[in-house]
């Protein structure tokens, strides 16, 4: 068995990597691998996909006679309907891993098969709603190895799946506990207002990051929200409740599945792996980037 995390670097939550080692390890999963996409992060890309469309829409805009400095350019920013970040910055690099396996276990001589388990759920998305639960990834199977994905908490409810983590004690992000619903990119494209707002709280810089990229590339970060709007409504919380709250470790779960339950998977957690110190650490480095100094407890 092997786990694998696809690191977006600068643009995701600090410390979500070194978390997802640490679940890896405590779930007695023998191989955690890391996989990245080569050269430009996400940010970056955007930037390089606009010099690309304008291109385009310059030259489109000289075959119709047209002036190529009035040519409309599209949105380089991903979104729902050009969801290019996914396969660039996750999908693509995990195929790289598959490609790894497959040669790894070529000896065996025939195709290998791969169950790809992944914890996408229909509460989360109209989108995820319509994802089977098994099925063939047939874009990512080849004549030399068979992929199938397997969703097997599709079905699950928020509630049990923090019943669950209770249950296992495996520490979660602490960015559910800053208010995040989910945890990924700090400013996901797809991202609940809220999120993004909290983002914009915890790690200001990568913030900024994006409203300069906004510039750059003549677009909204999101349709209908800038990052702009983002930063202010994030200094306009700031500036009624003071620097972003500290809530304390356990409040996302707490909210859900109780204090008593909560207080217990605190306590066993510390007890049984003796996390406090590992915890404490990941806390500490909150943040999108790896260059915070917003400190936590
Ligand atoms: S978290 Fe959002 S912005 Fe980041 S890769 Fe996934 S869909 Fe794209």
């Amino acid at each position: 068995m092997v786990v694998v995390h696809a690191d977006l670097g600068r643009v995701e939550w600090a410390s979500t990597r070194e978390l997802a080692e640490l679940q890896a390890r405590l779930a007695g999963v023998p191989r955690f691998e890391v996989v990245q996409a080569k050269g430009a992060d996400l940010l970056d890309r955007v930037e390089i996909r606009y010099g690309k469309l304008r291109a385009k829409a310059k030259e489109e805009a000289r075959e119709r006679g047209e002036d190529p400095s009035t040519a409309k350019v599209a949105p380089a920013w991903p979104s729902s309907s050009a969801r290019w970040c996914t396969p660039d910055a996750k999908r693509g690099p995990i195929r790289t891993l598959y490609t790894r396996l497959t040669a790894e276990l070529a000896h065996l001589g025939r195709p290998v098969r791969i169950l790809e388990c992944i914890g996408q759920r229909a509460a989360e998305s109209r989108q995820r709603a319509k994802l089977a639960g098994v099925e063939i990834n047939r874009q990512a199977s080849n004549g030399k190895r068979h992929i199938t994905t397997w969703r097997p908490i599709h079905g699950w409810s928020d509630r049990r799946v923090w019943r669950e983590i209770a249950r296992s004690r495996l520490p979660y992000h602490p960015a559910y506990d800053w208010g995040n619903r989910r945890l990924s990119c700090v400013f996901c494209v797809l991202g609940c207002t809220s999120d993004l707002v909290n983002g914009a709280r915890r790690v200001p810089e990568l913030a900024a990051a994006y409203a300069r990229v906004e510039i750059t590339v003549g677009a909204d970060f999101k349709a209908g929200l800038s990052m702009r709007e983002i930063i202010r409504r994030a200094q306009v919380l700031e500036a009624a409740e003071g620097p972003a709250a500290r809530p304390p470790a356990g409040t996302a779960m707490a909210a859900i599945v109780g204090q008593a339950v909560t207080a217990k998977y605190r306590r066993r957690q510390a007890a049984v792996y003796g996390l406090g110190g590992l915890i404490s650490r990941l806390r500490r480095s909150e943040g999108g980037s790896h260059h915070t100094n917003t400190h936590y407890y």
